[in-house]
């Protein structure tokens, strides 16, 4: 299943005949690979991959005028000798499994005994094009086919009528046109169907809008010919049923339905099919092209390196999760490892440099974790700080109060979420969904903010949406709130902030313009550049830290 999702991500678009299909994969290659979804766009290493629904069709002038050439003409005369003043009904499939061709068998006969009164004035002809014969499966298909049509017809013929006449083989098109033309009912019943073009090639031969399509509800056309008869393909005694509605069916009825279901076909024909397809195709790779222009460039990472190398006075807030190392199941094991301990080792052994911790983790991890590094702390989202060598420090207007009317809250809903945990910070909340089923966690996050909303109004507070984790705190802290300060403070001439999240939004946005900023992985950002991974921010600063020593060498 991996593989074959890591296949189809190197599409740009992905089309389905219908919506439910477009719903199921995206909710597999959300659930599976663990993608990022955004209505109907998948984020795949960061570009846009689309899935939409392109329900296919048919040239239905060409079936239209199919119908009025001559060798068409001379085979409904064939036709016309064979069956007769008869009622005819034609089924055409692949031979498949999911064709439903013995549950139609087995309705048709259940028919003819419900309705013996319709036994010689009905036939149906079933076509079964080869397909896969040489397959064991197929093979054995094949011949439950032929043994049930024969009982079928050794029951119930008469001299002079066969109820089924049953055709092993592919015909040519101006045949398949006059029995479109000369039937009476088409009947479509697979048992699954991304689309089915026999029932739409059916309904674009019947310029005279006489004839009835019943359709199962499990082939995508009938999102489209709701006009048809709908089945359930398993219900024998309904397909039965629907035979019979089909036969006493009124004309002035069948006119109705046909007409409504012949403007839809010649309206979403094949040609209408392609150009939807070719303009959503257009449309993506140009949206495409403006996300990847934030990419950053072995030009642009030349410029901002020689902006670093001559500034004497930098800044540099970076976030932990995500930006510097990559998510864990569980927050506790995301520990910062000796790589990353080297690295800040080297970025704050400039004097030069001054670099800020900015992060949603308690103050307590923090410390833990780089108490022996010079760099500065904000943690908590900006609730607490501290300078290197200095004491920790709370924000200001801070209260915990509020964790009473709200922490029962985040509980009830975790205990009725598998997966989800509750942190208690400080001077906030964390709702954690990342082991939460993708579908499941969508639903939740959805009520728990609107159940939230006015709560959180009222009491000065803040819903903040982190990845996988929804946050509550008061309105008065934030990263940007933290960061500001630093700026308002000191005047710095290269200033550089990395975030991978919504809460580092905030920090993007209270840096000044000529500020370098990066947001980590996909979507839209108030940062002017992204890198696709923690490997990345890394490296990025690997190569910023040396790159003043190289230069000057
Ligand atoms: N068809 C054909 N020759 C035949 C019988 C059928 O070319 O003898 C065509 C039919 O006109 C239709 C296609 O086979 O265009 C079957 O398409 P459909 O979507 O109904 O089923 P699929 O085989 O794709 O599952």
């Amino acid at each position: 299943r991996d593989e074959l999702l890591s296949g189809l991500m190197g599409a740009d678009l992905i089309g389905f005949h219908t919506f439910d299909d477009v719903r199921h994969f995206i909710s597999t290659a959300t659930r599976i690979k663990s993608l990022k979804s955004v209505s109907n766009v998948l984020y795949y290493d960061q570009r846009m991959v689309e899935v939409d629904a392109f329900p296919m069709s048919i040239d239905f002038k060409k079936y239209d005028a199919m119908t009025g050439h001559p060798q068409t003409i001379r085979n409904l005369k064939k036709l016309d000798e064979l069956v007769g003043d008869r009622k005819l009904i034609v089924s055409i499939d692949r031979l498949d499994y999911s064709k439903g061709i013995l549950d139609r068998l087995h309705a048709f006969e259940l028919f003819l005994t419900r309705h013996p009164e319709f036994r010689e004035k009905v036939t149906l002809i079933q076509i079964i094009v080869p397909s896969r014969d040489k397959v064991e499966h197929y093979m054995a298909l094949k011949e439950e086919i032929n043994g049930l049509v024969s009982h079928i017809n050794a029951q119930y013929s008469t001299f002079g009528w066969q109820p089924i006449q049953y055709f092993y083989r592919s015909f040519p098109i101006q045949m398949l046109s006059a029995l479109y033309v000369k039937a009476d009912i088409a009947l479509v019943s697979p048992i699954r169907d991304g689309m089915n073009l026999v029932s739409k090639e059916f309904i674009a031969s019947k310029k005279d809008n006489r004839g009835v399509l019943i359709l199962s509800e499990m082939a995508g056309a009938a999102k489209e010919l709701y006009d048809a008869i709908i089945i359930n393909p398993h219900d024998r005694e309904g397909v039965a049923a629907a035979i019979y509605d089909a036969l006493t069916m009124p004309d002035e009825e069948q006119y109705r339905r046909m007409e409504t279901m012949r403007q839809t076909v010649s309206q979403f024909d094949i040609h209408r099919w392609v150009r939807n397809f070719m303009n959503e195709l257009t449309d993506l790779k140009s949206k495409q092209q403006i996300m990847s222009t934030r990419v950053i460039t072995d030009q642009i990472q030349h410029q901002i390196f020689e902006k670093y190398d001559r500034a004497s006075r930098r800044i540099i807030f970076l976030d932990y999760d995500g930006t510097l190392v990559p998510f864990s199941r569980n927050p506790e094991l995301a520990v910062p490892d000796e790589g990353l301990r080297r690295l800040l080792r080297a970025l704050a052994r400039d004097k030069s440099n001054k670099i800020v911790l900015i992060s949603g983790r308690k103050k307590d991890a923090l410390q833990r974790w780089f108490a022996d590094e010079k760099v500065d702390f904000v943690a908590e989202h900006g609730a607490w700080s501290r300078k290197w060598g200095e004491d920790w420090r709370l924000a200001e207007n801070l209260s915990n109060d509020w964790f009473r009317d709200i922490e029962p809250l985040f509980q009830r809903f975790a205990e009725r979420t598998p997966g989800a945990l509750v942190e208690k910070k400080g001077y906030s909340l964390a709702w954690h969904f990342r082991n939460v089923d993708a579908e499941l966690a969508e639903q939740r996050v959805y009520e728990m903010v609107s159940n939230l909303k006015y709560l959180v109004m009222e009491k000065n507070l803040q819903i903040l949406q982190g990845d996988k984790v929804i946050e509550v705190k008061s309105i008065y802290v934030n990263k940007g709130m933290a960061a500001r300060e630093y700026l308002l403070r000191d005047t710095y001439d290269f200033v550089l902030a990395i975030g991978d999240d919504h809460t580092d939004e905030d920090t993007f946005l209270a840096m000044p313009e000529d500020a370098v900023t990066i947001k980590v992985g996909t979507g839209l950002s108030a940062a002017t550049y992204t890198l696709k991974s923690t490997q990345l921010v890394r490296a990025f600063l690997e190569q910023l830290c040396y790159s003043k020593r190289l230069a000057g060498e």
